[in-house]
């Protein structure tokens, strides 16, 4: 909580007759609100997607991709060094599950500057990173207007085939042994046995990853196999 309450070094300060700098007071905040958030082919985009995708997503504009993605390793400066890949770049749009708000795919506007050799390095980047981390990307042509048939046939694989395996389990406990702490499928960290605190599943045991909560893949014991919910 901000107070004005000098403390015993501003009293002292003040019987000695020095005062903070009024440079303090002045603090300069340069900041103003954008008109341009989303450029008029970005709005023109994001208004065909809006009458194209389903109501059980959302569209979220410009988001971050280290808010999407997280470094998996354990080395502090590597990790660095990775994570700063990612920091200041974004996704033109993430569609996600209007449910959990989970990811389902990825969208950017190609412009005219994706053919610049440092762009062509950055999309190369952008590419593999959403392959390795099993998230779709898809790209559009950036142009003044779009039509709905065209977005739609784009979009209408991934979206089809998320519907179709929205919850999905899948027994896997032929990747552990019941000996051994079992890995995270997904991010290869060790799972750890957890205990159902409260609810229906109270004193039921699970696995879940030690990335939690970047990571919430869990894995749950049922006739002595261990089975991960998709
Ligand atoms: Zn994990």
């Amino acid at each position: 909580m901000a107070t004005d309450n000098p403390g015993c070094l501003g009293f002292l300060f003040r019987i000695f007759g020095i005062t903070k700098s009024d440079k303090n007071k002045e603090e300069k905040f340069p900041y103003k609100l954008r008109d341009d958030f989303l450029s008029p082919s970005e709005l023109s985009f994001f208004n065909i997607l809006s009458q194209v995708i389903p109501n059980q997503f959302i569209i979220c504009p410009k988001v971050s991709l280290q808010d999407i993605f997280f470094v998996n390793e354990k080395d502090k400066s590597s990790y660095y060094s990775y994570l700063n890949k990612i920091s200041r770049k974004h996704v033109d749009f993430l569609i996600c599950s209007a449910k959990t708000l989970q990811p389902v795919c990825g969208i950017e506007l190609d412009d005219r500057s994706h053919g610049r050799e440092d762009r062509v390095k950055r999309d190369e980047f952008v590419n593999q990173l959403f392959k390795t981390a099993k998230l779709s990307l898809i790209r559009f042509t950036n142009k003044k207007s779009y039509t709905l048939s065209e977005v739609e046939e784009k979009l209408h694989s991934i979206i089809f085939h998320h519907e179709a395996t929205d919850i999905k389990e899948t027994p896997i406990e032929e990747q552990f042994n019941m000996n051994q702490t079992p890995l995270c499928p997904k991010c290869q960290a060790p799972f750890v046995l957890r205990t159902v605190k409260s609810g229906s599943n109270k004193g039921k045991q699970f696995y879940g990853c030690t990335n939690f909560p970047r990571c919430r893949e869990i894995a749950y014991i049922n006739d002595d196999q261990i089975h991960t919910i998709k």
